[in-house]
């Protein structure tokens, strides 16, 4: 069966009325989405309880609809002049309690929630999180991280929801979380992160405050704010790669920095972007486009300056060619489904 006529088939609208849950049709992604890209989705259903999230995924897998599971879309590239059919966004899944000294949070809480908590609680581990623009079930699912704290260092298990639409509880370790990568990223374990358990390790609250400080300031020094963008486009430095393989951006890299340090110490502060190392780049390397794809600060920052998602993704294989596959790609590029 076509799309379409599956879709007419479900009759979303009238099982998501029928047990609470939000449906709104016809959404434009490039209103929608993080990255202000992307064609239109046919359905945004939101569960308002995380039974309701389990009873719609069963749904949906018993009539055979693709779907894919959202947060914030803070790590996904939609498509231009491309439709996709139900996205099933968690958002309004956010809760956070402490129980027995666990930090318990809803797949749909926001990373920077989570880190307040655990700094009202005291709990250490969580300082990184502060700034990451994703919920809980998306940080697992990619172990998100900054800074020297990743999901990994504090997650205990998650009740998961299998493809059947049976619930379990599994520990943390079964989900194989490693450098912004999971079982479930890797696509070797399918499932949906429903509500994760999170050990609160006692810390001092003004140093973890102070940590909180440092990073969010450092954060808004180096990570573009003005260009909608995805934070990095690799899960790794493509500066070091291009200086392992060239010579001269070798040394022109290490000009730069002594660059800046002679900003930072003689000057008014180290400078915020990487205009001049970023241009001597695309020359030396021979990266072509029209309206430049990256942010000023890093080559390693997709930023949506209205180019469309073709050039983005021209952009993206250019990248992947120069850096030869040594740096995984970490923004996730969604086709039509
Ligand atoms: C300005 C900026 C800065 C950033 N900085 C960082 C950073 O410092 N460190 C870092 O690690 N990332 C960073 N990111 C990337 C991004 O925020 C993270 O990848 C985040 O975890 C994505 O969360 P999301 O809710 O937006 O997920 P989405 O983009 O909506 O989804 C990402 C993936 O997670 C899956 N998913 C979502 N929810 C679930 C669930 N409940 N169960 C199973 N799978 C699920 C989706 O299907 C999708 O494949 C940054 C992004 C931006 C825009």
């Amino acid at each position: 069966m076509q799309t379409l006529e599956k879709l007419k088939a479900l009759d979303l609208p009238a099982f998501c009325n029928a047990r609470g849950l939000e449906v709104f049709e016809n959404v434009s992604l490039s209103k929608y989405s993080y990255l202000k890209t992307g064609g239109t989705a046919r359905y945004v259903v939101y569960p308002r309880s995380v039974d309701s999230l389990v009873s719609i995924l069963a749904h949906l897998v018993e009539t055979g609809q693709r779907f894919k599971i959202i947060g914030n879309t803070s790590n996904l590239l939609f498509k231009d002049a491309t439709d996709y059919s139900v996205l099933i966004c968690t958002l309004w899944l956010n809760d956070i309690s402490v129980v027995n000294g666990e930090l318990v949070a809803e797949c749909g809480a926001s990373l920077p929630e989570l880190s307040r908590q655990a700094l009202y609680s005291g709990f250490r581990g969580f300082e990184g999180l502060e700034g990451i623009p994703g919920t809980v079930g998306a940080g697992i699912f990619m172990n998100a991280g900054a800074y020297g704290s990743e999901i990994k260092d504090t997650l205990l298990a998650v009740d998961f929801a299998d493809p059947d639409g049976s619930v379990r509880r599994i520990s943390a370790a079964e989900l194989g979380l490693d450098h912004r990568s999971s079982l479930l990223r890797k696509g070797q374990l399918d499932g949906t992160i429903l509500r994760a358990y999170f050990r609160g390790m006692p810390g001092n609250v003004t140093s973890i405050y102070s940590k909180m400080e440092i990073f969010h300031e450092k954060r808004h020094r180096y990570q573009d704010f003005l260009y909608p963008n995805l934070g990095s486009l690799f899960s790794g430095s493509p500066y070091d790669v291009f200086a392992r393989r060239d010579k001269s951006v070798r040394w022109m890299m290490k000009y730069d920095l002594w660059r800046r340090r002679f900003a930072k110490y003689f000057l008014k502060g180290t400078p915020t972007d990487r205009k001049w190392i970023n241009a001597y780049v695309v020359k030396r390397l021979g990266l072509s486009y029209s309206i430049q794809p990256f942010s000023d600060k890093t080559m390693n920052c997709l930023v949506n300056r209205g180019q469309g998602t073709d050039a983005m993704i021209a952009y993206i294989q250019q990248m992947q060619a120069l850096t030869g596959g040594k740096i995984p790609l970490e923004n996730e590029i969604l086709e039509a489904f």
